[in-house]
């Protein structure tokens, strides 16, 4: 049973791996979510162990210890939008799958598949395609989104296609991230209403981590606040920019968002 009243902060659950630098994962997610003036539920999947240099190691949480977290927490506060980024292994996207088909709210997936230093964060990719059908908005970056179609994707139409490709497997909508592109960091977005092209600039500065888990979780917030789909992606990589251009190299390596 929930108490919730209607003046309350939308609730956001965030199921992603933990990053002890704070500057991806759970960790930022809730951050993102706290500045969002959401409140945070954080489910971790996996323990790693990485600096802003990069990933040293991965533990996966037990199935079962997730299964109950999971259970026990949205038993007592219900998500009003759900935010998935590092699975680690297909058993724990199988439970994630498990418990998305006992939910009816907004799922968020950044199809998280290694780390920016390479290291794996995902065992098997077939799992993450099974939940494609609980998924309102799938956020890949360009090597994922090469990924998941299963072809390379150097031009403006090769990535249309990709795009249409996911949804046919059954996402409601796709953000192709245009971080990696070599013409212009433009998003592209597809959904019911058509495509949608977010403009972006190249931003000077460090390199930054955990800018996937960030974007996500802000559209996450957005939704959860009642924005319709292509506003919320929009004033997301708006403010993705320019907490970039803020961004702060407090360690060895890439910058961290500050939030
Ligand atoms: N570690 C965790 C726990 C993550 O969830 C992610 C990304 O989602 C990363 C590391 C990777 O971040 P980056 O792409 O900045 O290396």
């Amino acid at each position: 049973m929930n108490y919730r009243q209607a003046d309350l902060p939308p609730i956001v659950l965030s199921i992603a791996g933990h990053d002890p630098t704070g500057g991806a994962g759970i960790t930022q997610d809730a951050a993102v979510i706290r500045w969002s003036g959401c409140y945070p539920l954080t489910v971790p999947t996996a323990l790693t162990i990485q600096d802003t240099r990069g990933v040293k190691g991965v533990i996966p949480v037990e199935p079962a210890w997730f299964r109950e977290q999971l259970r026990c927490v949205t038993d007592d506060l219900a998500p009003d939008v759900i935010k998935i980024g590092m699975l680690g292994t297909g058993e724990i996207a199988k439970e994630v799958l498990h418990f998305l088909e006992t939910q009816d709210r907004p799922v968020v997936l950044d199809p998280v598949l290694s780390s920016s230093d390479g290291e794996p964060l995902v065992d098997v990719i077939e799992p993450i395609e099974e939940l494609y059908s609980h998924v309102s908005l799938i956020t890949p970056n360009l090597p994922e989104a090469e990924y998941l179609a299963g072809r390379g994707l150097l031009t403006a139409d090769e990535i249309d296609e990709a795009g249409w490709l996911l949804m046919e497997r059954g996402v409601q909508a796709v953000l192709i991230k245009g971080g990696h592109r070599q013409d212009k960091p433009d998003d592209v977005l597809f959904w019911e209403e058509g495509q949608v092209i977010i403009e972006g600039d190249w931003i000077e500065g460090p390199e930054v981590h955990g800018t996937g888990c960030a974007l996500s979780s802000l559209i996450a917030c957005k939704l959860a606040k009642g924005d319709a789909l292509d506003e919320a992606v929009a004033a997301s990589k708006k403010i993705l920019a320019q907490k970039l251009g803020q961004a702060t190299p407090l360690g060895l390596g890439r910058a961290l968002l500050t939030w």
